[in-house]
């Protein structure tokens, strides 16, 4: 994910790229792309945070602990 990101603003696929979900799974994740760090806690595009939306806070539901965070 990270390479193809990558990828696509070198060979001026874009000038952006936006994120959503990956945010709410791991908020730390532009951080540790600025760092070089791999060690990212990927969404596994399950839409439990869109489901209870209206009902809960936003978070994820999934849950595995966040990699190189003691919060899950
Ligand atoms: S609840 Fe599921 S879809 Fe939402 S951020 Fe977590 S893993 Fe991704």
């Amino acid at each position: 994910m990270c390479i193809s990101m990558e990828d696509i603003i070198e060979n001026g696929g874009a000038d952006y790229i936006s994120l959503s979900r990956a945010l709410i799974r791991d908020p730390g994740f532009p951080g540790k792309i600025k760092e070089g760090s791999r060690e990212i806690s990927r969404c596994i595009h399950c839409n439990h945070c869109i489901h209870y939306l209206s009902i809960a806070p936003l978070r994820c539901y999934n849950g595995k602990r966040i990699k190189g965070s003691s919060k899950i």
